[in-house]
C-alpha cells in the first residue's frame, strides 16, 4: 500500500475500520500519529519455547491452543477460593495453567482460543503435565500471523492500549509502518541546536524508541532512558519553554503602572508588628518594590516554605500600592484562609485607616459596592473575586496566595480585573530554583529561604491503631501546658458526607474524653460567619482542640497550636501532609505532627517515611516529585499547563534547563519565530488556547 505520514491509520495493513476506531480512541488517526506514539515502558520477553522443552522454575513463553477450560472449587473449607484452569497444547506436549480467584477469565480464555503464556512452570500434581500459576497471557487473534521463531528473546515496547486492542497487534502495526513506509519526519528543532547539543534526528529517535537496540538494559530504557528518548523529551520541553519565553517577552513590552510609594504606610505597619522582618523577607520585599516602581507590569512568584512569612511581605506590597492611590487585592484558595487574612490585615490596618473588605461567595453582595466605589482599598477574597460583575475602580496590585491551588486561567482572570496591574504570586510548593525558573518560565522569581528565628523543628511521628493511645498522651500533655491542637480528618472525594460524619463524631468523642476543655469543629459546609466565629475562638485560645476536615490545609496560622494530628495519614498526598504539618511549629514552642495510619500501600509508606525523615519543604517536594512523577507533581492539568507526554520525573530537570536556555536564546533572536514556521505552529498547537490566554492576560 501507499503509506504516507498523512495516510489514515485504517489503511495500514492489519488495521481496518474496527481497529482504526480503537486507535482513534488513543488519539491515533494517521500513520504519523502512530509513529509519534511513545511506548509507556519496555518489557523483556524470552524466546518461545516448545512445551516438550519446558524447563521448570524458569520464566518461559509458550504458544498453544486451549483444549479445555473450567472453574474449580477445590476446598470446602475455603469456599471463597476458586481456580480457573485451562489445558493447552502446541502439538509437542500439554500444559496446564491456573489462575486463582479470577473466574472472569472464563469469558476470555475459551476453548480453541490461541494464546501465548508467559510465566514460571512448576511440576503439576499430575506428574506428567507441568503447570503455570497465574501466567501473563496474550490472545492470538485469527489474523495474527505467528510463526514459531517470531517470538525471539527481545526487549519490547509496551504501549498504552484500549479495550479490544492487544499489545501484540499494536506492536505489529507500528512494526509494519516502520518497515514498509518510507517516511521522513521533519525536525522542528533548529539544526544548529541539534548539532550543538548532539541530539539525534527525529527519524532516528522515532525508530529507536519503537525498536530499542539490545545494547541497553531494560533498566536503562525504563529508568534513565536512551539518548533517543532524551531527544524527544527535549523537544517537548523546548516547545513548552518557547511558549513561556515568548509570553514573557510580550509582557515585558506591556505598559504597566509605576508605583513608588514613600514607604510611610509600610513604616507604620512595621512598627505595629511584634517582630522584625527576616533578611530573606526584606530582600524579597525590595525585589517586589523595585518591580512595582517600574513602568512594566510585575509578574513575580514568591516561593517559601510553609511558615516562612509570605503574608506580611504581600501585605507590605499591598500598602505600597494603596499609598500610591491604587487598590490592592489578595486572592486565597479557601474561604477560611481568606477570612483569616482578612482578620489579620484588619487588625493591622484599622490603626492606620485603610479601608478594607472581604469578598467571598458569602459576602459578595455587600462587598461589591465598596469595591467599585473605591470605598475599599484592600480587598481580600476567594475565587469569587474573579467572577463576572466584580469590578474595581483602579486595581494596582493583585496578589495570589497559594498559587498551586489556582490555574493559569484564574490567575489571568484576576489580572484582567485591572489594566495591566502588578501581579504577585505566592506559593509554598518548594521546588528547586532551576526547576522553578523553568516551570514558571513566564515569571520572575523570589524565594524566602529562611524561617523566622527561634522555631524548633516540628517532631513528626507515625502511629498505628495499636499505639494510638500514645497520641492522646501527647495531646493531653500539650493541652495541659496551655497549648492547642488540630485533629484533621481526611477528605474522600466521593463521600463528603461520610467525612463530615466522622469529623463530627470525632469531635463528640474528643469532647467526652476531655470534658474540661473546649473542642471545636470546623468544616467546609458551615456558614461563613460560623466558621469565622470558630476560627476566632481558636485563635483567641477559647477553643483548645479544633477538629476539622481538610479545610484548614493551607495557610491557617495560630502560633499557640503545637499538635497536629492527622487521621488516616496514609490517604494524604505528601504535599498536603507537609502543608498540614506547617500549621504547627509557628511559634517558639516544641510542636508535634502525629500521623495516625490504618495500614498502607507502598506509595503511602514512602510518603510517610519522607515526612518522618525531613521537615525541609524542598526535600519533601523533591521526594514527592520522585514518587508522583513530574507531570502529576506540577498538576499540569490543573495549573493550566499543557500536558507533557514524555517528561515524567525529576530526572529530566537537566534537560529542562537546557531547553529553557535554548528557548530563551531563540526567542531573543527571533521573538515571532518568523524563520521557523513549523516550530511556531507546533508551539501554537501545543499551547492552544492557553497561549491566547497568556497573550490577552
Ligand atoms: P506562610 O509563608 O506559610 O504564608 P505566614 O505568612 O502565615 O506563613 O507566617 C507564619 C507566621 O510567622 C505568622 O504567624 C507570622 O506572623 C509569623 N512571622 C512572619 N514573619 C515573621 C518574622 N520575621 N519573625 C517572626 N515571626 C514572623
Ligand atoms: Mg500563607
Amino acid at each position: 500500500m501507499d503509506c504516507e505520514l498523512s495516510s489514515p491509520i485504517k489503511f495500514v495493513k492489519g488495521v481496518g475500520p474496527a481497529r482504526a476506531n480503537l486507535l482513534n480512541k488513543l488519539g491515533i488517526y494517521t500513520v504519523k500519529d502512530a509513529l509519534l506514539t511513545q511506548p509507556i515502558r519496555y518489557e523483556y520477553k524470552p524466546s518461545l519455547c516448545k512445551i516438550k522443552d519446558i524447563q521448570l522454575d524458569k520464566v518461559q513463553v509458550v504458544y498453544g491452543k486451549i483444549l479445555s477450560a473450567q472453574i474449580l472449587k477445590p476446598s470446602k473449607k475455603n469456599p471463597n477460593l476458586s481456580i480457573f484452569e485451562i489445558q493447552l497444547t502446541d502439538g509437542t506436549g500439554w500444559l496446564k495453567a491456573v489462575w486463582f480467584n479470577q473466574t472472569y477469565l472464563k469469558n476470555i480464555l475459551k476453548p480453541n482460543t490461541k494464546v501465548i503464556l508467559t510465566g514460571k512452570t512448576k511440576r503439576g500434581f499430575q506428574l506428567l503435565i507441568s503447570q503455570m500459576d497465574n501466567p501473563d497471557f496474550e490472545i492470538i487473534e485469527e489474523d495474527d500471523e505467528i510463526v514459531d521463531n517470531s517470538i525471539k528473546e527481545a526487549i519490547l515496547p509496551v504501549y498504552n492500549l484500549t479495550e479490544g486492542l492487544t499489545q501484540r497487534r499494536m506492536r505489529a502495526i507500528i512494526h509494519f509502518i516502520l518497515s514498509n513506509c518510507k517516511f521522513q519526519l521533519i525536525d522542528i528543532i533548529p539544526q544548529n541546536i541539534l548539532d550543538r547539543l548532539k541530539l539525534p534526528s527525529l527519524n532516528d529517535s522515532i525508530r529507536a524508541i519503537h525498536n530499542p537496540s539490545n545494547t541497553l538494559s531494560l533498566d536503562d530504557l525504563n529508568e534513565s532512558k536512551s539518548k533517543y528518548h532524551k531527544r524527544l523529551i527535549f523537544e517537548e520541553l523546548f516547545v513548552l519553554q518557547l511558549g513561556l519565553s515568548a509570553y514573557k517577552m510580550l509582557i515585558n513590552l506591556e505598559r504597566g503602572i509605576s508605583m513608588k510609594g514613600k514607604g510611610l504606610l509600610k513604616e507604620k505597619i512595621l512598627s505595629l508588628l511584634p517582630f522584625k522582618l527576616t533578611s530573606a523577607q526584606q530582600r524579597v520585599l525590595s525585589e517586589i518594590e523595585r518591580d512595582m516602581a517600574l513602568p512594566r507590569p510585575m509578574n513575580r512568584l514568591v516561593q517559601g516554605d510553609v511558615g516562612c512569612g509570605k503574608t506580611i511581605v504581600a501585605l507590605l506590597a499591598m500598602v505600597n500600592a494603596v499609598e500610591c492611590g491604587y487598590q490592592a487585592v489578595l486572592m486565597a484558595p479557601t474561604e477560611i484562609l481568606a477570612e483569616q487574612h482578612f482578620l489579620n490585615i484588619k487588625r493591622l490596618v484599622n490603626e492606620i485607616d485603610i479601608s478594607l473588605c472581604l469578598l467571598t461567595a458569602s459576602t459578595k453582595n455587600k462587598a461589591l459596592q465598596k469595591i467599585t466605589k473605591k470605598d475599599a482599598m484592600i480587598i481580600v477574597g476567594t475565587h469569587a473575586l474573579i467572577q463576572e460583575g466584580v469590578e474595581f475602580e483602579n486595581l494596582g496590585l493583585a496578589v495570589i496566595d497559594e498559587q498551586h491551588r489556582f490555574g493559569v486561567l484564574q490567575r489571568a482572570s484576576l489580572k484582567k480585573k485591572g489594566t495591566n496591574p502588578d501581579v504577585l504570586i505566592m506559593t509554598a510548593t518548594p521546588i528547586p530554583r532551576t526547576l522553578a525558573l523553568t516551570i514558571y518560565g513566564d515569571l520572575d522569581y523570589s524565594v524566602i529561604d529562611t524561617l523566622p528565628p527561634g522555631r524548633p523543628p516540628v517532631i513528626t511521628r507515625l502511629f498505628f491503631e495499636k499505639n494510638k493511645h500514645e497520641i492522646y498522651k501527647i495531646l493531653e500533655e500539650e493541652i495541659k501546658k496551655g497549648r492547642q491542637a488540630y485533629i484533621v480528618y481526611p477528605l474522600i472525594e466521593e463521600s463528603e458526607k461520610i467525612d463530615l460524619r466522622s469529623a463530627i463524631e470525632g469531635a463528640e468523642k474528643m469532647a467526652k474524653r476531655m470534658p474540661q476543655i473546649k473542642v471545636g469543629l470546623i468544616h467546609g459546609r458551615m456558614k461563613q460567619y460560623e466558621r469565622e466565629q470558630i476560627m476566632k475562638e481558636f485563635k483567641d485560645g477559647e477553643i483548645n482542640i479544633l477538629v476539622s476536615t481538610t479545610v484548614i490545609e493551607v495557610g491557617v496560622d495560630v502560633q499557640n497550636a503545637t499538635v497536629m494530628i492527622i487521621l488516616h495519614a496514609e490517604r494524604f498526598g505528601l504535599a498536603q501532609l507537609h502543608q498540614l504539618r506547617g500549621r504547627v511549629g509557628r511559634g517558639s514552642h516544641h510542636s508535634y505532627c502525629l500521623l495516625l495510619c490504618y495500614g498502607y500501600s507502598e506509595d503511602a509508606e514512602k510518603r510517610l517515611k519522607v515526612m518522618i525523615k525531613t521537615n525541609d519543604g524542598f526535600k519533601v517536594a523533591e521526594e514527592d516529585m520522585k514518587i508522583r512523577g513530574f507531570g502529576d507533581f506540577f498538576g499540569t492539568r490543573q495549573s493550566g499547563m499543557p500536558e507533557l507526554r514524555s517528561v515524567n520525573s525529576i530526572r529530566d530537570s537537566h534537560i529542562l534547563e537546557l531547553a529553557k536556555e535554548e528557548a530563551d536564546n531563540l526567542i531573543t533572536k527571533d521573538p515571532q519565530l518568523k524563520d521557523y514556521p513549523l516550530l511556531k505552529k507546533t508551539v501554537q498547537d501545543f499551547w492552544g488556547e492557553r497561549l491566547e490566554v497568556f497573550k490577552t492576560a
